[in-house]
């Protein structure tokens, strides 16, 4: 069954969301099958978090780059390959998966895309939408969150290392004094109330720390303050770098492309009713119903008649010529990636069925249309004595056209 992607800038809420759609899917999926007793469905809900990919795969920068680590690059590669992996390991008719990750590469997309068109499963994907200030902010709670534990841990086992005979307050403040210069214990709020315990290089300090930060603020990126949620556990993308650079290479979707469609969009401020209405739909077209099926014929060459017909070649070259006329006209409209619409008759008739040809993800132009209807004409002229050429029908040489231009598109990619 499908699979799904949810994508969004980092820290914009992703997790949160696909937590949600689980739940609600999990819901459905067991009304619908309260009648057998084995459920229709598995679910599979696959994260960084649950593949235990750290945020710092994604830090290209390569002095951050751990002595361990291949190269910056190497590793978000190597967490890709994870999740493809987990993804294809159960993608199945039975299966539906969550895929939460940021999935911010549309040729990433169109991998996955793929690989469930592959299974004829159905694919779909949920962007969350998030002022780019509050995702910030949300890594930067996190930040302060993590600096915090730090500071407790370090005072921990400080505390735990405390000698005998010094006495226990003496302690505390050689503690403090020795940890809390630095900025995070300060935005922990770890700093102590009265000056008088604290010997005034920590003072100081202070006062340089409270000062360096304000002058961060006001020069430093825009944030919105955001609260966490009390099971908040993530770790932040760090250094901030890393989730800048994040924010600068995603590439949004783009619903006109198959491969970023059905695109549905939750927003942050989404309600509860708001996001039940799009769960719903996200239930009705892409699990239940098949999205739009596509007539494509995965042979390149045409099934033919016995009887050979004599205007055989000129209407091989007619239709071809006039579909590729038609995708030039339509591909001005939809743009690379998109999808032009054609009548399978030539002649568009009430109610027809219509044939697809699913753009690559680069302008195409008529020397490469040319090109490849060329080589559709001398497949399926015959004549070499292979097969007896038929009489076609132009609404199946039509067909078979397009699903050679699909399959030759698809490579393009
Ligand atoms: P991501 O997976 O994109 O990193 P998360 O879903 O983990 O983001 O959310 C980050 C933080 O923001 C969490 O503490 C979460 O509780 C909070 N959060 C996310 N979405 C919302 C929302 N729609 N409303 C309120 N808080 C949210
Ligand atoms: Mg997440």
């Amino acid at each position: 069954m499908p699979l799904i992607l949810i994508t969004g800038l980092p820290t914009s809420g992703k997790s949160t969301r696909a937590a949600q759609l689980y739940d609600y899917l999990t819901e459905r999926i067991a009304a619908e099958s309260s009648s057998s007793s084995t459920p229709k469905f598995r679910l599979h809900l696959i994260s960084d978090q649950s593949l235990s990919i750290s945020r710092s795969v994604y830090d290209l920068d390569p002095a951050h780059t751990p002595a361990h680590v291949r190269s910056a690059n190497a590793s978000e590669k190597d967490a890709r390959a994870a999740l493809y992996g987990a993804v294809k390991r159960v993608l199945s008719p039975r299966d539906i998966v969550i895929l939460d990750t940021l999935n911010y590469i549309k040729g990433w997309r169109y991998q996955l895309y793929c690989e469930a068109k592959n299974l004829q499963t159905p694919f779909g994907l949920v962007q969350i939408g998030c002022p780019v200030a509050r995702a910030r902010g949300v890594n930067e709670a996190r930040i302060r969150r993590s600096e915090q534990q730090e500071q407790q841990e370090e005072e921990q086992k400080a505390g735990n290392g405390t000698t005998k005979d010094e006495p226990t307050t003496t302690s505390t403040s050689t503690t403090t004094t020795t940890t809390t210069t630095t900025a995070a214990a300060a935005a922990a709020g770890a700093a102590p109330k009265s000056g008088d315990l604290y010997p005034e290089t920590y003072q100081q300090s202070h006062q340089n720390w409270q000062q360096k930060q304000f002058e961060e603020e006001s020069t430093g990126p825009d944030f919105e303050d955001v609260t966490l949620s009390p099971t908040d556990s993530q770790e932040p993308y760090t250094p901030r770098s890393n989730w800048e650079n994040l924010v600068f290479r995603y590439e949004e979707p783009n619903p006109m492309s198959r491969w970023d469609s059905p695109l549905f969009i939750i927003t942050w401020d989404d309600t509860p009713t708001d996001t039940k209405a799009t769960f719903d739909q996200i239930w009705d077209e892409v699990i239940v119903n098949k999205p739009q099926k596509l007539i494509r014929a995965n042979k390149s060459t045409v099934q033919r008649d016995k009887d050979p017909g004599g205007d055989y070649l000129y209407v091989l070259e007619k239709e071809t010529q006039d579909i590729v006329k038609r995708i030039l006209e339509q591909q001005a409209e939809v743009g690379e990636g998109g999808t032009v619409r054609l009548s399978r008759s030539g002649t568009k008739e009430e109610g027809e069925e219509m044939l697809e040809v699913e753009l690559p993800g680069k302008k195409v132009g008529l020397p490469q249309l040319q090109r490849y209807r060329r080589a559709f004409v001398a497949l399926n002229r015959g004549g070499i004595g292979l097969e007896a050429v038929g009489t076609l029908a132009a609404g199946r040489l039509r067909e078979s056209f397009v699903g050679y231009l699909n399959d030759a598109f698809e490579k393009e990619m």
